[in-house]
């Protein structure tokens, strides 16, 4: 079985909540290089943050297969790893599940590989912050994840866009940029920021937003 080199940091067996309408083990791997204040997995940010054994966890995919609805990919950001398209490739033969990924979209060109070699059947992509505020945000431009957001909205595979909403770093009147940057016909989740561990210690005990002020000023989008 496979020896693609994937950080795999953390193995949720099942999970109800993390691809709609799927029963679905989650896997997080490793690494990100993004660094935005509110990650609450800090610990997969990094890439040595873990090193489950990938056979064994695809073993007991495999063994509950008949159970389950499909696999979710997550991290980190697993489209750093230029071994992705392998192991999606080793996931989907080894299981026969069907494959959503979740990604920042900083890395268009891995996307546009995986959606060509039919590797995923389903992605969820952050849409973290007006174009012009993504490097103070995430530490990264956000040119090429503009890129990604075109080909997956011409890509004609089922897809969401998701964004965290932290009012201390973001105004409603940003969040409305960020709507307007959405493609016509891509769902559009906001995230509210809910505080608790984060990659900035100072953002612990962060304001959380008013969850009835968004669903009023965003009524399209889909508040989770
Ligand atoms: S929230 Fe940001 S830093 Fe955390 S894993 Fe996602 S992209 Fe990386």
């Amino acid at each position: 079985m496979t020896g693609f080199p994937v950080p795999l940091g953390g193995y949720l067996r099942i999970s109800f909540i993390d691809w709609t309408g799927h029963v679905a083990p989650v896997l997080f791997l490793c690494g990100c290089n993004f660094r935005c204040p509110y990650c609450h997995n800090p610990e997969l940010v990094t890439p040595s943050g873990g090193r489950l054994p990938v056979p064994e966890v695809l073993e007991d995919i495999r063994q509950r297969a008949g159970f389950l609805d499909g696999v979710v990919i997550s991290g980190g950001e697993p489209t750093i790893h230029d071994s992705l398209p392998e192991f999606l490739s080793e996931l989907k033969s080894v299981t026969g599940l069907r494959i959503k990924l979740d990604t920042n979209g900083s890395r268009p060109g891995m996307l546009r590989s995986v959606l060509a070699g039919g590797l995923v059947d389903s992605i969820s992509m952050d849409v973290k912050a007006p174009w012009k505020m993504y490097a103070r945000i995430t530490g990264h431009g956000g040119g090429p994840v503009r890129e990604s957001l075109e080909i997956l909205s011409l890509s004609g595979i089922p897809h969401e866009t998701r964004t965290t909403f932290v009012p201390d770093l973001m105004s409603l009147e940003d969040l409305e940029v960020v709507r307007d940057q959405i493609p016509p016909g891509s769902p559009w989740i906001i995230q509210p920021f809910r505080g608790g561990r984060t990659l900035d210690p100072s953002l612990e005990k962060g304001t959380p937003p008013d969850r009835e002020k968004l669903k009023i000023n965003f009524p399209d989008a889909i508040i989770r």
